[in-house]
């Protein structure tokens, strides 16, 4: 496993976990400054600035670009709807070959309003996900599959493991060489819990399909399901030991750090919260 401590370069920050408290050019100043080697931006931040602009000033700071978030969600209700949903993914996946992202960070969806069968919700990610693979390795962008913790399946994301994640890659992508388009992210806070994490992660290693990893910790009691995450150090999760598994698996990315944290974190200044996140990589990750 890799030494972090002085290695602030080895690690991204993902810019929900400032809040969005600062336009997007501040925000990759700040990032910049504090030492890190890489940014994952999302779409919202991008909706006023030209994708070409904060593309150039993120090279123009030295940052690399760790992921692009995040995928419209897949599942619709209607027809006219899935389409939908695969060209606005479309549209940001040709932002993400602007940025020059390592990958497009795919949060799938789930169950569409109104319904119970997330075996369907399942059929129309398979069916999303090659359609928007196609459209990706044109764009020379990668697709990265992130499954999020069980507790979002009725809405988030009917992709609930590391394990079926893989089996969607292995579906759609059955041969992929030494380099597929297609693999995952893994999230300590998604999958912390899973038995067969360990497993799974050397599976995604031997298949090369490791694209991103992500930090934060899991609090108890967690006091809300979606903004409520920890800083790292602060919670239950043993993050030194899954980022050994990722880095023994052949991951050598970057260590993003991705926050979700109304109530504490983004109630504090950006300057702050990229100080005690560089601290805690470098000392408890
Ligand atoms: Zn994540």
């Amino acid at each position: 496993m890799r030494d972090l401590s002085g290695r602030l370069e080895l690690c991204a920050m993902n810019t929900a976990t400032l809040g969005y408290q600062a336009p997007i050019a501040d925000t990759i100043d700040a990032i910049a400054a504090a030492g890190y080697g890489a940014i994952t931006p999302w779409r919202r931040e991008l909706e006023e600035v030209p994708v070409e602009t904060v593309a150039r000033q993120i090279r123009d700071a030295g940052l690399a670009v760790a992921g692009y978030c995040r995928s419209t969600y897949i599942p619709a209700a209607t027809r006219e709807q899935f389409l939908a949903n695969i060209d606005d993914n479309r549209r940001a996946i040709d932002q993400a070959a602007v940025l020059g992202a390592a990958s497009f960070v795919m949060v799938v969806g789930s169950l569409p309003e109104g319904s119970k069968d997330l075996a369907d919700a399942r059929t129309q990610l398979a069916e999303g996900t090659a359609m928007m693979l196609d459209h990706a390795r044109a764009a020379g962008v990668r697709l990265s599959l992130e499954p999020l913790h069980p507790m979002y399946a009725g809405d988030r994301s009917c992709l609930c493991t590391v394990e079926q994640a893989l089996d969607l890659c292995e579906a759609i992508e059955p041969e992929p060489g030494p380099a597929p388009d297609l693999g995952i992210c893994v999230d300590v806070y998604h999958c912390w819990w899973d038995a067969k994490l360990k497993d799974q992660i050397a599976r995604a290693g031997a298949q090369r399909r490791i694209f991103g990893f992500h930090v934060c910790d899991w609090l108890v009691p967690t006091r809300d399901l979606l903004l409520d995450r920890g800083m790292m150090g602060d919670g239950v999760i043993d993050i030194p030991t899954i980022r050994g598994w990722v880095e023994d698996a052949g991951y050598d990315g970057a260590v993003e750090v991705e926050i979700f944290s109304a109530e504490n974190w983004w109630q504090r200044p950006i300057g702050e919260i990229l100080d005690v996140s560089a601290g805690r990589l470098q000392t408890v990750c």
